[in-house]
Order: structure tokens, then sequence, then C-alpha cells
């Protein structure tokens, strides 16, 4: 921070393997509390950053892949040929799929990749990919999970009836291809472990059931909807306990039924992403707040371009800590976005609690934590940003065998924004990147040093 200045944003990646690695070793310990027989896959939901160094960490951590769009399969297809996503990890392809999504899953499955998992959102995505020569695994995604409480309108257009189901069982059957996985994803962020399994309980029965019938039946897809310590400080959830009872639930359900228990893949967006990255703020100077209201602490940012969930997600909370001054009496404030005119460009919103931050004012850093899952693909990562909002600086800090190199990304320039819009930015006095300059030491893992210089020549890597 003290070299780079602020806005910045931070991303450290090694965060993303830790993540996986942790829920590989909870599940781990599920299994063996509920002496569950099947295996536990991680998958990562692509959809929530796919930036090529978290979907590359994911993968080096060993991570299973679940697309969302066909761009995303194009992306898996790239990768797989390069070998970065290995030929042993399941990719599975969740959402409705329009005719190039689907022919980017025949291509791929072409190609000679065949853990490729469609997993049918539509009957007629089914009768497109049947005549395909080569055998695939499919999957059917069950629509009642998607809103069975009542809680989650919206997510209730995904995926097939019971009816359809079985339709597409029957379709299956007799075919080169085999159905092999049920997908039953109850939300996004699910805090309550009860209400979690309530909420899946009836689709294990579903499983079964289904399963009776359909023998290549062999794996029960969660989805998505694993909550992470992102968004609040005082975040409690018994990871463990949550899948040990889900899997005993699985093993009783499939025991009553007489039917094994199938391997458990869950799907995994902003519970591997969410805590890589945060942003680093300046408070540039205080206004006044209406007759009764806080002070705004004005930023060198936006929060609606930095956190659009903010203002999508009803009651969306983001962490934000001072850097500095934790010794200062605090005050209640607000943050509004110096880099917008907006009237929505602030945070907290106005229904929520004012922050209480310290009174220095000017000059203060704050963090804004748990940024790192959606907010960038939801804003546009190198788009022209609302009122030109550049985007801040980032500094990456990687693995690289077996030590930590950091990379600096410059700030977003005026020329490209002006480019993405269409002038002619030729000529224009604008500094296409920043000076060089060493970045900041980041502490080894080997005890070998390494870093990076910025560079004209953006984002060129150099070890000392
Ligand atoms: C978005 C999505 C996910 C990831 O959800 P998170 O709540 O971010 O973990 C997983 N599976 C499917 C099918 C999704 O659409």
């Amino acid at each position: 921070m003290q070299r780079h200045g602020a806005p910045l944003e931070v991303v450290f990646t090694p965060q993303i393997s830790a993540q996986i690695t942790r829920m590989q070793a909870w599940a781990e310990q599920a299994r063996m509390n509920a002496v569950y027989e099947g295996h536990f896959l991680y998958a990562y939901a692509t959809k929530a950053n796919f930036a090529a160094e978290v979907v590359q960490t994911a993968l080096r951590s060993g991570a299973h892949y679940e697309t969302s769009a066909a761009a995303d399969v194009e992306i898996a297809h790239h990768l797989w040929r390069q070998g970065i996503l290995p030929s042993d990890r399941l990719i599975c392809c969740n959402g409705s799929k329009e005719p190039n999504y689907l022919s980017a899953i025949v291509d791929l499955r072409s190609d000679g990749c065949a853990n490729l998992i469609p997993v049918l959102d539509d009957l007629d995505e089914l009768a497109h990919l049947l005549p395909t020569p080569d055998a695939f695994q499919f999957g059917v995604r069950e629509r009642a999970a998607g809103n069975r409480d009542g809680m989650h309108p919206g997510n209730d257009r995904f995926g097939l009836t019971t009816w359809e189901i079985n339709r597409a069982a029957e379709q299956i059957w007799g075919t080169q291809h085999e159905l092999v996985l049920y997908h039953a994803m109850v939300g996004s962020q699910i805090e309550d472990e009860d209400h979690f399994l309530a909420t899946l309980r009836e689709s294990i029965a579903n499983y079964c059931r289904l399963r009776q019938r359909v023998p290549t039946l062999r794996y029960f897809n969660f989805g998505g909807g694993m909550p992470t310590s992102a968004y609040q400080l005082g975040f409690d959830f018994d990871y463990v306990g949550f899948l040990s009872r889900l899997m005993s639930e699985i093993h009783a359900v499939c025991a009553a039924y007489d039917v094994p228990v199938p391997d458990l893949i869950g799907e995994f967006g902003r519970y591997t992403v969410a805590t890589h990255s945060v942003y680093l703020l300046e408070i540039g100077a205080t206004k006044r707040g209406g007759p009764g209201s806080p002070d705004w602490y004005l930023v060198n940012g936006s929060m609606m371009v930095s956190l659009p969930d903010s203002v999508f997600v009803e009651g969306q909370e983001f962490i934000v800590l001072p850097l500095s001054d934790w010794d200062r009496p605090v005050r209640p404030v607000r943050l509004a976005g110096r880099r917008t005119c907006d009237s929505d460009d602030v945070y907290p919103r106005p229904h929520q609690p004012p922050l209480m931050l310290p009174d220095s004012g000017a000059g203060l850093v704050i963090a804004i934590c748990g940024v790192g899952a959606y907010q960038q693909m939801i804003s546009g990562r190198g788009g022209a940003h609302h009122c030109l909002s550049p985007e801040p600086q980032r500094v990456i800090v990687e693995v690289d065998d077996e030590e930590l190199v950091a990379r600096v990304v410059p700030q977003q320039d005026l020329a490209t924004i002006m480019r993405l819009l269409g002038y002619q930015a030729q000529g224009l006095a604008v500094p296409l990147s920043l000076p060089r300059e060493r970045v900041p030491v980041v502490l080894p893992r080997s005890g070998r040093v390494s870093a990076t210089f910025g560079s004209a020549r953006r984002n060129r890597r150099a070890r000392f």
C-alpha cells in the first residue's frame, strides 16, 4: 500500500488454494464421521470469477470445473488442450444451453474430452445432443430444488420437472450415452444449516427413486450455495458438521431405498474466491451529512463499480476495515464513491446502518474485503465503467514454482477507456503505464525472494 498508494486491488491467489484444500479436508473428516463410502468432488463454479489466475489456481489445487455458458466451455476446452485442465477432472455444464453452448460442448467431446457432463436444463438440449456419435455422460437438473422453500424466486427457472427427468432417462436409456448425475441446487450463500439440509432432503429421495431405475446414476451434485466468511466478521458455519449431516442423511435415505450412496459433488463459486482479493481505497474528503445523518467519507473509487452486489443483492454486506488509526475514536460514516456522480454510489445502502470508522477523515485508507466473487464479473473486468471510473492498479500475488511472486497491473488508463468507447485515442497525452518500479517483496516461502517490475510493457514478470 505504501509503495503503490490507493486505490489498489490486492489479489492473493494462495487464498484460493487454501479454501479448496480446507474444504477437501473437511469433507474427508465428514466422510469419516458419517462413514460415507462415496467420494467428495470439489468443483469450482467459474462464473464467480473467470480471471485466468483464479481458474488456473483452482485447477492446480485439484478442483473440477463447472461451466455456465458457451464461452466458459471454450475456455475449458483451451485449458484442457494445454493440459492445465487435466483429463481426469469433471466438467459439469450447467444452465440453459443456447445453440452455441451446445456446439461448444459437442466440440469439446469430439475432441476427446470424455469427462464432460452436460447437465440438462431442458429436454430440447437432449434432442440436440443424443445424435452425437461420442458417448456423453449426462446429468439432469432438478427444477424443484431451485425454489422449494419459496426463498429463491428466479432459481426455479432452472432444470427439469420430475416428468421431464423421467423422460430424459427413458430417452438416454439404450443409447451409447449414460445418465450419471443428479443436480439439485438450493441457492447461494445459505448460512442456515438446517434449512440447507431440509431443502435438499426431498432431492436426495428423488435421486434414490431415479437410481432404482437408472443404475448408471452415480453422482449427486448439490450445486452452489456453500457460505463464505467473506461478508461478516462474526460469520460462523460448521462446515464439517454440515457435510457430516448431509452425508449421514444421504446414507440413510439411500439405505431406505436400497441404492448405493452416490459420489457427492459441490460446485463452489463464492466460497472459492470471495476472500482472495481486497480493495484498498483512500478517504479523500469528509462531507457533512444531512441533518441527523452521519457524515460522508468520500473515497477515490466507486462503490457501484467495485461492489455491484451492494446495489443488486438485497442486504448484501461487505467487511470494511481501516488500515490505520485503530486507536482513534470511531464515528458513524457512510462511504460515497467520488469517481461517479451517482446517488446510488454509496455504501452502506440507505436502509443499512452506517459504518463505524476512525474519525481521522482524509488520508485514512480502508480495506473493502470479500470482493473476489462475482463483483468484477458483474461490473465487467477491463471495461468502460460508470462515469468512466478507472479500474485501480492491481497487485497479483501468486505461487510460482513453490515461491510467491507479485506482478503489477497498472491502473486502467484513459486511452484504453476511450478506445473501448470507440474514440480515436491517438495522440492523447496520457501515461500508458506506471514508471518502472520494483514492487514490494512478498514474504517468500522457500527463502528465495522474487518480485516483478511494473514496466511499459504491461505485466511483464521479472525475477531477481
Ligand atoms: C452460480 C452457480 C454455482 C455457484 O454458486 P455459489 O453460491 O457462488 O457457490 C454453482 N452451481 C450452479 C449451477 C450455479 O449456477
